[in-house]
């Protein structure tokens, strides 16, 4: 049992659109890493230098959203393979539906609230 074929398309926009953005927001946050990376570059002395430790910060915040953007690409990536495949919508685990207001929250998400809830961590 898969997903109504409307509400498949709604979601295929809605993955799509958000695909669009974490392009940008990677294209974004390339664009200054690079400039970070030139500026790392140009300051040798950066443990020393009083300038040094907010460039690193910065460094890591930044590889961190393009970290976390990587992640949700492929999530997203995966959820457009299993549109095109049929199976969206379907709970991986136990293979029943997956609540429509869930997938609307998170059209990302691989198993219904049931078994989500399973495997979760406090
Ligand atoms: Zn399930």
């Amino acid at each position: 049992m898969s997903t109504d074929p409307s509400d498949e398309a709604r979601f295929e926009r809605m993955l799509r659109a958000r695909r669009a953005e974490l392009d940008d927001d990677s294209a974004a946050v390339d664009a200054r890493l690079e400039a970070l990376g030139a500026m790392r570059d140009a300051n040798t002395d950066d443990e020393h230098d009083p300038d040094g430790a907010p460039v690193s910060a910065e460094w890591s915040r930044l590889t961190g959203i393009r970290l976390e953007a990587d992640r949700e690409r492929a999530a997203t990536d995966a959820a457009l393979a299993r549109i095109a495949a049929g199976t969206f919508g379907t709970c991986e685990s136990c293979g029943r539906p997956i609540a429509t207001a869930r997938l609307e929250a998170r059209p990302t998400a691989t198993l219904c609230i049931e078994c989500a809830a399973l495997i979760r961590r406090p």
